[in-house]
């Protein structure tokens, strides 16, 4: 005989599709329209959106200052916006402070600017500890700072989804727009890494 399951050991893939199923055959949800949404996420919006936005706030001071002072309507003038980047707000790293960001309570993240979070962000252990002993996480994350260096760390939610402007790299002085795009990877975007030099 098989006990009574709790819900936390089923595992979310499952729990989602019987989900999705409840939904559909009450006609409350499309799944066409959700694997339409999915697609989109998973294949056409990704990182290289938010690359775009630092990018350009690491070219142009006055759009760094949109940037910051209001994050959603500044990474819109580039034409990124929608679901889940409804409220986007953007924090910047430097020399001397860095931000890094989680969801504690789920996987809330800036779908327009990130595309889907990875996995290590949905993580259990990532969303507790980074909270704790953020400066031991991003250690082994590969990103060891020196103890000056003041960390925040952020909370996403569905109201408030943090999106991190990373330092710019030294050296990179004499390198178009363009060329930056390529050094601002996702794990800088969220604060786990730093954006590097070639
Ligand atoms: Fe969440």
């Amino acid at each position: 005989m098989s006990t009574p399951e709790s819900g936390d050991r089923i595992p979310a893939a499952v729990r989602t599709e019987a989900l999705e199923q409840l939904l559909t055959e009450r006609g409350l949800i499309d799944p066409d329209a959700l694997d339409r949404i999915i697609t989109t996420y998973e294949t056409n919006v990704g990182p290289l959106n938010g690359a775009k936005v630092v990018a350009r706030a690491w070219t142009d001071p006055e759009y760094r200052q949109r940037l910051l002072a209001e994050g959603t309507a500044a990474i819109r003038e580039l034409g990124f916006g929608g679901r889940q980047g409804e409220h986007i707000v953007v924090v910047e790293n430097t020399a001397t402070t860095h931000n890094v960001v989680v969801c504690s309570l789920c996987s809330c993240y800036p779908w327009p600017v990130l595309g889907l979070p990875p996995s290590w962000y949905k993580d259990p252990a990532y969303r507790s500890r980074v909270v704790k002993e953020p400066r031991e996480v991003l250690a082994e994350m590969g990103l060891e700072l020196d103890d000056d260096v003041q960390i925040t760390v952020h909370d996403s939610s569905s109201e408030v989804r943090w999106f991190v402007l990373p330092e710019r790299p030294p050296g990179t002085e004499d390198l178009t727009e363009e060329q930056l795009v390529r050094l601002v990877t996702r794990d800088a975007m969220v604060g786990v890494a730093k954006a590097r030099a070639l």
